[in-house]
């Protein structure tokens, strides 16, 4: 167990088409009892870092999770921020929010640039972007959706996507307008977006960068003026329901064969950060390839599992996930 990883359940409320469902789950968070519960017919109990219920908001959810990872990240700390369950869940509206509700990604923007108006010692340069894979390529959303980019590595063992745009921002419109940019991209892009984006995983990245203004770091000589560099991950997943499909065939098969693939190394390596593994398999998927700077040390992660109060097996099989998380 880690206290660097932290794994919290978000359940959705009823949507309209599932108005006659009887929900099996209760959610409790009292008195410290942080548990899932199904009903007396399947009962069995889960515990977690965090529980929220159908009339939790995104803001309680960021407040708890995301809110002391943005904070590391202000202070140099890589951190990362998942959303993971079966499509329809709720992991976009967590993240990426609608019009009636910001996510977790706008909230953490609109803390960035508070801490930076309250930090006139150092100087911050925000960058981000926003890259898509699907069936193990990657794609980046904010420049050609039809190239295929490549995964390196530097002489110092840094794992970078090479030619990934990483787009200046200097204010939470900017920030917001980029990933706008990229979802109308991403539209215009896949012919059958919804179904497209239940398969492919995508990861919005905000980097940090600081350094003490000069005039600052002249004062006295034992200041720090190294510069600082922290990445910022917020991880919609494929839907999990795909990584159980058997039935499938053709390009199906081939889709679900990839999702499997990255949703079990990431529960591996993950399971291997949270046990404290002295080695840890990122290489087995580009998802945990890629993230693969920003996962284990010092680094902060949150696992927000989303789950339906209308479905049983999907939502046993997230909290599964989850228990072998921490
Ligand atoms: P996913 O990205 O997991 O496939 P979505 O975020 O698209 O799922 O959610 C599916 C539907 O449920 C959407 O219409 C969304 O607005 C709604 N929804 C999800 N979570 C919530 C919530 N916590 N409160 C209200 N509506 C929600
Ligand atoms: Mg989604």
């Amino acid at each position: 167990m880690s206290d660097n990883i932290i794994v919290a359940i978000r359940m959705r409320p009823f949507i309209t088409r599932e108005r006659d469902s009887t929900s099996h789950w209760m959610v409790e968070q009292m008195n410290q009892i942080r548990q899932v519960n199904i009903d007396d017919k399947h009962l069995a109990a889960y515990v977690y870092d965090r529980v929220y219920d159908q009339v939790s908001t995104t803001e309680e959810v960021y407040n708890d999770t995301a809110a002391p990872i943005v904070k590391a990240a202000m202070l140099g700390f890589h951190g990362t921020i998942f959303a993971y369950g079966q499509t329809s869940s709720g992991k976009t509206h967590t993240m990426t929010g609608d019009k009636d509700s910001p996510g977790i990604v706008q909230l953490a923007v609109e803390d960035i640039f508070n801490t930076i108006e309250n930090s006139p010692e150092r100087e911050f340069l925000i960058r981000v972007s926003y890259l898509e894979i699907y069936q193990e390529n990657v794609v980046d959303l904010l420049g050609n959706l039809a190239k295929h980019l490549d995964i390196k590595e530097n002489y110092h063992g840094t794992v970078f996507v090479d030619n990934l745009k990483e787009n200046v921002a200097t204010s939470v419109e900017e920030v917001m307008a980029e990933m706008k940019k990229a979802e109308v991209n991403r539209h215009i892009g896949a012919t059958k977006m919804n179904e497209r984006s239940s398969r492919s995983h995508t990861i919005f990245r905000v980097i940090i960068e600081s350094h003490l203004r000069t005039e600052e770091s002249g004062k006295s000589d034992d200041v720090d003026d190294a510069v600082m560099v922290a990445h910022l991950n917020f991880v919609d997943l494929a839907g999990s329901e795909n990584a159980k499909q058997t039935a499938a065939s053709g390009q199906r098969l081939a889709e679900s064969c990839a999702i499997n693939k990255s949703l079990l190394s990431l529960s591996l390596v993950i399971g291997q950060l949270s046990t404290g593994s002295t080695f840890v398999n990122y290489r087995n998927s580009r998802l945990t390839r890629i993230l693969q700077n920003a996962l284990g040390g010092n680094s902060k992660t949150a696992i927000i599992c989303t789950i339906s109060p209308a479905s049983l097996e999907q939502t046993i099989s997230t909290l599964r996930f989850a228990t072998s998380a921490k």
